[in-house]
């Protein structure tokens, strides 16, 4: 299977980097062919702008929307777009690695997001959520939290882990037609001890040697 890793956090000895390691090595043991985009190591600029094109069509007025089709027709995606999207193009399962941020992406990865997931390349046309570019495709976010579990059961003062991905579960992924499968959360690293993290990353290990076989989860429609 083709995998590509997508992974920020800005210290490269924290736990997600170690789950980010854990992912890339243990894919690799079981045969897969894996890519990776390190966010932080590569200075990604998640700023939408004009710099996501190589030239723009309309230079007095920047309409994002109407440059990324006018950009998909003439392939004029910048470099570091185009070969983000060619990743994401290539891969039959993706996973994002990160930290939960006030509830949803650490704004690197959320700009990566706004930057590569282009209309008329990514989106559009009526290409969406089943009749999505990346139908067939499946995705997985791998998270961390600082809250306890208990936290994040419905009720607990932070409410549903599930209703709190599901922006990025449905709102993201499934737009673009990929399948989700059960997100894997390590809730508050800081508070277990090392022995229990490296029981996780074991587990989470263990889980990556199967996860071709995994069926996707049902994020549901409110
Ligand atoms: P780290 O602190 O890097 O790691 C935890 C421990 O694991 C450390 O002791 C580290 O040394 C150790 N470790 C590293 N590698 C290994 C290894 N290989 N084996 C064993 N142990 C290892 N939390 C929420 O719940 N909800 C929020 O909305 C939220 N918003 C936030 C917003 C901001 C701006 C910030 C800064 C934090 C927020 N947090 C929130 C907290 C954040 O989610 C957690 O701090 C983060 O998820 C913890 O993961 P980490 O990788 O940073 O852990």
């Amino acid at each position: 299977m083709k995998v590509f890793v997508v992974y920020w956090h800005p210290e490269p000895q924290s736990f997600n980097a170690a789950m980010f390691r854990t992912a890339c090595e243990m894919l690799a043991e079981a045969g897969h062919e894996v890519k990776t985009s390190d966010l932080h190591e590569m200075h990604f600029d998640p700023v939408s702008s004009r710099n996501n094109f190589r030239s723009v069509k309309d230079p007095d007025y920047l309409k994002l929307q109407l440059e990324e089709m006018h950009a998909t027709g003439i392939k004029g995606f910048s470099a570091e777009i185009e070969a983000e999207m060619e990743k994401l193009e290539w891969c039959e399962l993706m996973i994002w690695q990160f930290p939960l941020w006030w509830f949803g992406l650490p704004a690197v990865l959320k700009g990566w997001v706004d930057r590569v997931f282009a209309m008329g390349r990514v989106y559009g046309g009526g290409r969406i959520y089943e009749t999505g570019v990346f139908r067939g495709k499946r995705a997985l976010l791998s998270l961390t939290t600082g809250g306890p579990e208990e936290a994040y059961r419905k009720g607990a003062f932070n409410g549903d882990i599930t209703a709190i991905l599901r922006p990025i579960h449905r709102g993201m992924l499934q737009f673009v037609g990929f399948d989700i499968l059960a997100p894997q959360i390590v809730y508050g690293p800081i508070r277990l001890t090392d022995e229990q993290r490296k029981q996780h990353l074991a587990s989470y290990a263990k889980r990556l040697q199967e996860i071709a076989h995994e069926s996707p989860i049902d994020v549901g429609i409110y």
